[in-house]
């Protein structure tokens, strides 16, 4: 059997600010279709991760690659516009003055019929398409999180980065949009690196889960294996609280 290539690779990421290190060889990969989430405390280093990933910081060593090409490496950089990566985070706002229509085709070129078959076709999937015509603030929140997940696969990105996208949700809201995210994401064949700080959301919708402590990661594997074997003290402490 041919060796599968991972849609997202990182190697040996490592970021420092003034000096210290927030980020620490970080290596992790990401195979197409799946969910893989970079799950640890409030400043371990996951969005600073994420936006190296994205282009809009700096690694200062390490490589990046998407489909075994190099993104970013030491002599290598691709732009942000150019990585087809998705982007979404919590307040990862639609823009007011656009329908949401307009939202959802802000970043597709080409023929118009195109496009708005595309957009369509993405608010059908989302179960938005009565909304197609109106404005973000006739929309509840989970509606216009609906709305920016259109939005952020319409121009097809091939990887979807996530940060924390569901905390500004209420709890039964919440579960449904995570549920509902997912189906759509798997439909489209994205891979998915999804950053939270919440152990319950990682068993909920990874197939892989990084534990990050420290810049570092400590433990990655299947959810289960993880919950079932944590690695260390802190991995124990930190699915203990899980519901
Ligand atoms: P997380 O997303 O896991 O909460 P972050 O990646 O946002 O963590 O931050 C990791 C650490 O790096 C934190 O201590 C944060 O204060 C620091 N940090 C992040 N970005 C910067 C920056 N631009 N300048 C200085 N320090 C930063
Ligand atoms: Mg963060």
């Amino acid at each position: 059997m041919p060796e599968l290539t991972p849609r997202l690779e990182i190697r040996d990421l490592c970021r420092s600010f003034a000096g210290v290190e927030v980020v620490r060889n970080v290596s992790l990969s990401v195979m197409p279709g799946q969910v893989t989430c970079l799950l640890g405390p409030s400043g371990c280093g996951k969005s600073t991760t994420l936006r190296m990933i994205a282009g809009v910081e700096t690694q200062d060593r390490g490589s990046i690659l998407m489909d075994g090409k190099v993104l970013a490496d030491d002599r290598q950089f691709t732009p942000p516009e150019a990585r087809r990566i998705g982007l979404m985070f919590q307040d990862f706002a639609l823009f007011p003055h656009l329908s949401v229509a307009e939202n959802v085709a802000f970043g597709l070129d080409g023929p118009k019929a195109q496009q708005r078959a595309r957009v369509e076709e993405l608010l059908a999937r989302v179960e938005m398409s009565r909304h197609i015509d109106n404005y973000p603030h006739h929309l509840s929140g989970g509606e216009q999180q609906r709305v920016a997940l259109a939005r952020a696969l319409a121009p097809r990105p091939r990887v979807m980065l996530m940060d924390e996208p569901f905390s500004g949700l209420d709890n039964r809201l919440r579960d449904e949009i995570r549920d509902q995210t997912l189906d759509v994401l798997k439909d489209e064949g994205t891979a998915v690196l999804l950053v939270t700080h919440e152990p319950d959301e990682a068993m909920r919708m990874a197939d892989e889960i990084a534990l990050m402590r420290g810049g570092e990661i400590l433990q990655q594997g299947a959810p289960y294996n993880i919950y079932n074997a944590p690695r260390d003290k802190f991995a124990v402490a930190f699915f203990s609280d899980i519901n």
